[in-house]
Parts: structure tokens; C-alpha cells; sequence
């Protein structure tokens, strides 16, 4: 409700309150027993599978600018759960969401719907509840998802000797956040489009993640920069590995700029790519390389893991120093 503690306007707001859910996040749904109207929705398992939930939290000027295009905040605040579904194999299906608005704007609210629901759809997820409340604009969502049991793939599964791949291409989305905010400048037109899409529509990489299932012995998507997201595996698997710069798939106008620091950090650790990192043995590179054809997506092996305990990284075979480029805590 817009109001907490009861007060004249209590019931004014209400009505608002049911509006503008009813108006702008009652759709139909395809795989709910009971969603949005009653205090609770309903959802029905399928037999055989685990429920997989998470829920990520998106906050006007630290995950977005408060006056960001609504409908990419709409896109971007489902398809970031989603990419966590993706990341465990798991089928995204229902998601609530909590919003915290701090006034109503009937422009915003339509465009932020568009965008969320344009995801929804694209990625078969239903709109099951969510509650509505005046505040700092942020935006939670809940998402729960499904997987056959036992087929999960956790961080903590890969072994020495597993090839670490990843998906798409990573460095765009921090460089476009680099160039809004003035401190790189990408001059090249299609090189900024492309940047600057990766930013605000991520597209989370679901189906792949569910074709990964019984090949990849570990998996995550990538949010805060490979560097990062890698060593989430390597602690969760007691291992260690080595990985190579030069062979980090990134966009053709990034590649060239490759020795310039603010590149190098954009691919390494930059955050928002929402690609996933996995890992799998060397007889399933193969099976992999089929997934690059029935996805239409760039896979890349971009280095070995090993018993070192440490994730080491090289720039054309020779050490990069992580501790120049502010972080020393992964060496
Ligand atoms: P309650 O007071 O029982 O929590 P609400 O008035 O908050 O109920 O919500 C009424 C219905 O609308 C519930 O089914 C709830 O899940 C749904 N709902 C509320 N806010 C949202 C939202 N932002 N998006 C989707 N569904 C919502
Ligand atoms: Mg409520």
C-alpha cells in the first residue's frame, strides 16, 4: 500500500494502489494456477524438478540513473534475474515484483511495463504478485525457475583440468557505461550502438544455460567482471586456473584498444555483461561447438583450470599484473 499506518487517505490510495497493478502488471498467464488478485498466487511444480529462486534488486543511481529510459530499467531488472536462472540450468517460469515509486507517472509506469513484459514474454516468465509502495524508486524482483532435480549447475563442480569458456562477448556494457559517463570515449558509431545495447538490453542466456546441463561441471553468469565471477567458481571449487586476455572474446572496435588499460578492466572486470562463465572437461569441446551452432551464439575457451588455488592472467603469454589494474585480492 502507498501508506503504511491507516490515515484519511488510506482508502484513496488503495484505489490508486489497485489501479495502477491492475492497469499496468495484470496479464494473462500460461503456467500459473492462481496469479495476481489474491493475497498469495498459486504455482504448480512439475514433477521431477527442483524450484530454483533468486531475486536481484534493482536501485535508481546505483544499478541504473533515476532518469534512465524506463523501458530498459523494465527490460533490465527481469532479464538480470533471468541471467541467474540461466546461470544454475534452470527454466525461469514465475516472478514477482516489488516496486517502490516515488510518485505516479503514468508515462513511466507504461514504459517501464512495456519493458518488463516485452522480457516476460520473450523468456515464457508470467507475472505471478508483487507489492506496490511509495518510496526511492527500486525495483526487486523475485524469480523462480525449474530444473530437473539434480541437474542444477553450482559454482562449486569444476575440477582441474576443465576448459573455462565463455559466452558472448564481454567489456561492452562497462564501456558504454564508461562513455555516458565521460570517462572513456568510443568513437565509433557502431561500436557505441553495440556498447551501449549490451548496457541497457542485456539478453540473458537462458537457453544456453539449460543446454549446459550434463556438459558444464560449473557455471555463473557474469555481473561484476569475469575476473570476479571466475574466482566465485575457483573458491566454490578449491581450484585454481590460468586465463588469456587475448583470447577473451570482445567487439572488434574494443580488440584493437586492447593494450590500453581502461579496455583491459572494461573486459576483465567490468560489470553488467550477463554472459555465463562454465566450465567442462576437454571430450565435451565438441558437444560446445554444436551449442555455438544451435544458438547462434560465440562460445570461447579462454583458458584451463588447474591446482594452483590461484586465477592467474596473461596478455599474450605474459603475466598481467591485477594488482596494476586494483586487484590484488584475486592473485
Ligand atoms: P496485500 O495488501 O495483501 O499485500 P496488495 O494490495 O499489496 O495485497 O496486492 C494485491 C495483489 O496485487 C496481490 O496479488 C499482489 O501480489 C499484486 N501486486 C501488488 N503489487 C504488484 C506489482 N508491483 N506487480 C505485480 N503484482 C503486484
Ligand atoms: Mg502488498
Amino acid at each position: 500500500m502507498f501508506t503504511r499506518y491507516a490515515t484519511i487517505e488510506t482508502a484513496n490510495n488503495m484505489t490508486a494502489e489497485f489501479d495502477l497493478i491492475a492497469k499496468y502488471f495484470t496479464r494473462p498467464t500460461s503456467q500459473t494456477v492462481l496469479g495476481i488478485g489474491d493475497d498469495a498466487a498459486l504455482l504448480e511444480p512439475s514433477a521431477g524438478q527442483q524450484l530454483v529462486v533468486s531475486s536481484d534488486m534493482s536501485v535508481a543511481d546505483t544499478h541504473f540513473f533515476a532518469d534512465a529510459t524506463p523501458h530498459h530499467i523494465g527490460w533490465k531488472s527481469l532479464a538480470v534475474n533471468i541471467s541467474d536462472m540461466a546461470a544454475m540450468g534452470a527454466k525461469p517460469k514465475w516472478a514477482t515484483l516489488a516496486l517502490a515509486l516515488p510518485n505516479h507517472d503514468n508515462t513511466w509506469l507504461s514504459e517501464f511495463a512495456r519493458g518488463l513484459f516485452e522480457c516476460a514474454e520473450r523468456f515464457k516468465v508470467d507475472l505471478i504478485g508483487g507489492d506496490t509502495t511509495k518510496g526511492p524508486l527500486n525495483i526487486t524482483i523475485q524469480i523462480m525457475g525449474e530444473v530437473p532435480t539434480g541437474q542444477a549447475l553450482k559454482r562449486s563442480g569444476a575440477q582441474v583440468g576443465d576448459d573455462i569458456w565463455v559466452s558472448g562477448y564481454l567489456g561492452s556494457a562497462a564501456l558504454g557505461l564508461a562513455h555516458l559517463t565521460q570517462t572513456q570515449t568510443i568513437k565509433n558509431e557502431d561500436t557505441l550502438q553495440a556498447c551501449l545495447n549490451a548496457l541497457h538490453l542485456p539478453q540473458p542466456r537462458s537457453s544456453l544455460g539449460i543446454d549446459l546441463r550434463g556438459i558444464a561441471h560449473s557455471c555463473i553468469d557474469i555481473s561484476d567482471g569475469v575476473l570476479a565471477d571466475l574466482s566465485h567458481i575457483l573458491t566454490a571449487s578449491n581450484i585454481g586456473a590460468a586465463i588469456e586476455l587475448a583470447n577473451i572474446p570482445c567487439l572488434e572496435g574494443l580488440k584493437t584498444q586492447l593494450d590500453k588499460p581502461a579496455y583491459q578492466q572494461a573486459i576483465l572486470a567490468g560489470g553488467d555483461d550477463y554472459e555465463l562463465c562454465f566450465t567442462a572437461p576437454a571430450d565435451k569441446r565438441d558437444a560446445i561447438m554444436a551449442l555455438v551452432k544451435q544458438h547462434n551464439i560465440q562460445l570461447t575457451r579462454i583458458g584451463v583450470s588447474n591446482a594452483s588455488g590461484k586465477l592467474s592472467v596473461t596478455y599474450n603469454g605474459n603475466a598481467l599484473s591485477l594488482t596494476s589494474l586494483g586487484y590484488d585480492h584475486f592473485s
